[in-house]
């Protein structure tokens, strides 16, 4: 299996070749030269296998420059560290079921992702010799699942700036309290913007990032994408066997959750997936693209889902490169159109093909906040903010009764108490690994919002 660029400019590379590149060196993303076709037969064996071994089998037909003893122990130990023995339970309530991905280590189901990159990247700088320093800059989420994901961990050390004081204080205690000494939290005087600019403006800086050879753990690494197809698998097995095609509904941001269950339906006999359901909340720019054949920026919008308050969906080349017809020189002009106007346009067959590919729905604030008290007076369950985006687009988009439709779970709802407190009226139950946050010891380094100071505090304690 060798992976190519959205854009076409570079040599075919291995599997562990394109997880170390991230972003492919013309700019473009990386994407398997094929999509290897699972047959029936292949999937019914799959049924009933623990989530670690459909992992395993999942993976390793796209990694298959790693050993499969070694594969093999790589996903067991990133699913080891879940709360739950099912990893991602599938709870059904009303004509819904709800595909539960946050019982990883920061309650969100980035940690499916990055539990299993931070293990890749250790494996690869252990065969290799080398070693990796990580920097990122977060908004909230995203950080502590990347933290978690890399903590204690030989050959990497990692920094991760976040605006001081402007994240929740869940979310800042998540990342201050994990006090491994290859774990640096950097709290910037500053916004979360300061933040992305800061870390841009380092890695443009080649010769620094040479020097201390920085990663990133950003949602474009083809690694984070492969994890995520495995639960739409795992989810299809579990509903899929009476000859039905599940539906997906996927809360979306950046088009990294959405495209692994777009690479998921290619996989699998024709008729295993059904719809995929883009939910988005204001920042509607992929359902516009969807209904409307209209891909145009808009300034990003602050919601009580602020996980999906993106306008430039990272991954969105991706599924652009499969609409072109999978031609890269189509694509590369496409994106660089779209750098300088903001806009991207598609002709009628364009249209036609996407609203096949999804179906796609906005979901504003107030809606968000009726679907979680909704959702809790029928069936007693809580949704995160997130989820309820993707609950009301299912509940919206279903197709005839009896098209099983699961909607992912992204977050547990304690991570978003304020927005579950004002629809249900009382604070989310608090799972047991944020009982004693407030009494761990953190550990954390207040710093000004210059290039300057942060890459000497990175030069300082790289590795
Ligand atoms: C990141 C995130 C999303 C959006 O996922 P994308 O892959 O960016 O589309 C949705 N919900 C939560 C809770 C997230 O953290």
């Amino acid at each position: 299996m060798r992976y190519i660029s959205t854009r076409g400019a570079i040599a075919p590379i291995p599997f562990t070749e394109a997880v170390m590149m991230g972003l492919a060196t013309d700019g473009g993303l990386l994407l398997p030269e094929t999509i290897p076709a699972i047959d029936a037969q292949t999937l019914a064996g799959w049924r009933g296998l623990p989530y670690p071994d459909l992992a395993f089998e999942v993976i390793s037909r796209f990694a298959d420059d790693i050993p499969a003893a070694d594969l093999r122990e790589l996903t067991n130990r990133s699913y080891a560290t879940f709360t739950h023995p099912e990893i991602t339970p599938l709870v059904a309530h009303g004509d819904l079921h709800i595909l539960e991905l946050f019982h990883g280590p920061t309650l969100a189901f980035k940690d499916v992702a990055l539990q299993f990159l931070g293990n890749v990247f250790e494996y690869l700088l252990k065969k290799s010799g080398g070693k990796m320093n990580i920097l990122g800059a977060t908004s909230g989420d995203t950080g502590s699942a990347a933290i978690y994901g890399v903590r204690g961990k030989e050959r990497i050390n990692i920094f991760i700036l976040h605006p001081h004081k402007r994240v929740s204080p869940i979310q800042e205690l998540q990342m201050t309290t994990v006090t491994d000494a290859n774990v640096f939290n950097l709290a910037i005087r500053g916004t979360f913007d300061d933040g992305q600019a800061i870390v841009k403006s380092i890695f443009n800086d080649i010769d620094f990032k040479n020097t201390h050879q920085l990663g990133a753990v950003n949602s474009i690494n083809w690694a984070r994408i492969l994890a995520q197809v495995v639960y739409y698998i795992y989810a299809a097995l579990k509903l899929g066997d009476k000859g039905k095609a599940v539906d997906f509904s996927v809360p979306t941001g950046n088009f990294g959750d959405i495209f692994a269950g777009y690479v998921a339906r290619r996989m699998l006999p024709q008729g295993t997936i059904g719809r995929l359901v883009l939910a988005t909340n204001e920042n509607n720019l992929l359902t516009r693209f969807v209904n409307n054949g209209d891909y145009s920026l808009g300034t990003v919008v602050q919601t009580i889902s602020p996980s999906m308050d993106i306008q430039v969906a990272s991954n969105f080349e991706r599924y652009l490169y499969y609409l072109l017809g999978e031609n890269a020189a189509d694509t590369r002009e496409a994106m660089q159109s779209f750098a300088k106007t903001g806009k991207l346009g598609f002709d009628e067959d364009q249209q036609r093909q996407i609203r096949t590919d999804f179906a796609a729905k906005t979901t504003g604030e107030e809606e968000t906040i009726a679907t979680i008290r909704d959702f809790y007076q029928r069936h007693g369950y809580v949704l995160d903010p997130h989820t309820a985006v993707g609950v009301n687009g299912a509940l919206t988009l279903a197709r005839q009764p009896g098209t099983p439709m699961v909607c992912l779970a992204t977050a547990h709802p304690a991570k978003f108490g304020a927005a579950v407190n004002r629809a249900i009226g009382r604070d989310p139950d608090m799972p047991a690994s944020f009982a004693d946050l407030e009494t761990r010891p953190a550990r954390c380094q207040v710093i000004d919002a210059e290039v300057d100071a942060v890459k000497k505090f990175v030069a300082d304690n790289a590795l």
